[in-house]
């Protein structure tokens, strides 16, 4: 378990993740009286971009200081922007909030929320995040295991599975949990993140997926051509239960991610299985 987040916390990858997320999350509401949120792979809640960790890497620069300096983002990221201002006091700074932060906080007063984070460091952390927030917990426990034990005891489950594909059970993992989900809870909404390095990898995931579900929406970013399988070349998330307007929040953030911090040969392609 060596994987940090804070390292690529703001990468173009978590804008295209959390912009489709709060999308997501919004449209569920708008369905559901009350949601019951399962973050499996939740991290610290929130990241300070100045950090050791994040300067080191170089992605906040490539990503998020880059959305926050366009003229043109589109509304689709109008929501993170604003939860990232509101997490600066208001100001310009260099917070960023991760998924459990973005999801807790755009919660109603009948949604509620579990973050699930293994590692002892980030598990602190993360209880501090939210621990302002009335309906949301941290749990040091696996999320795959959570999600399959708590879907359908209260609310809509919404399942956001964000692996960070250290070990190589990885995609079986999530293909597992989501059948297991969907037997306990057949109305529940499931997000997936994925990173794209070789064609195969993906391809091989979706046509697993689709052994448990006809329902699929796909939203796949490529940064680059996909010429170095050892390099993260793009991501994509892919969605079970997702209403329509969600597609078009994720060809919005997809387009201009690929459009504006991409290579010559990216682009985004948005589908439904
Ligand atoms: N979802 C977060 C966000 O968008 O802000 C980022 C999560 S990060 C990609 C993945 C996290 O999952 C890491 O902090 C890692 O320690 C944690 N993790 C790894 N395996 C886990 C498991 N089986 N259950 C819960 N957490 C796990």
């Amino acid at each position: 378990m060596n994987y940090r987040h804070a390292f690529h916390a703001g990468n173009f990858a978590d804008l295209h993740k959390h912009a489709i997320l709060l999308a997501m999350l919004s449209a569920l509401q708008e369905k559901s009286p009350a949601l019951a949120v399962i973050d499996t792979h939740a991290g610290a809640g929130g990241y300070d971009l100045a950090g050791e960790m994040a300067r080191r890497s170089g992605e906040a620069q490539a990503g998020i200081f880059r959305l926050k300096a366009a003229a043109d983002a589109p509304a689709v990221f109008q929501p993170l922007l604003n939860a990232i201002t509101q997490m600066n006091g208001g100001k310009d700074g260099d917070l960023y909030p991760g998924s459990p932060r973005l999801m807790a906080r755009a919660l109603r007063g009948a949604d509620r929320y579990v973050g699930c984070e293994l590692r002892d460091d980030d598990a602190d952390l993360l209880r501090k995040t939210l621990a302002p927030c009335a309906n949301a917990r941290a749990l040091q426990a696996d999320g795959f295991d959570t999600a399959v034990k708590d879907a359908g005891k209260g609310g809509r489950a919404f399942i956001v599975i964000d692996p960070p594909f250290e070990r190589p059970d990885d995609y079986d993992r999530i293909v597992a949990t989501t059948r297991a989900v969907l037997a306990r809870a057949p109305d529940a909404a499931l997000a997936i993140w994925l990173p794209i390095k070789d064609l195969e990898t993906f391809d091989a995931f979706l046509r697993a997926m689709e052994t448990v579900t006809s329902d699929l929406l796909v939203a796949e970013l490529r940064l680059r051509p996909l010429t170095d399988p050892m390099k993260m070349n793009g991501c994509a998330m892919v969605m079970i239960g997702a209403p329509p307007s969600v597609e078009d929040a994720a060809v919005a953030a997809g387009d201009w991610i690929a459009t504006r911090l991409g290579e010559p040969g990216g682009r985004s392609r948005v589908w439904r299985t």
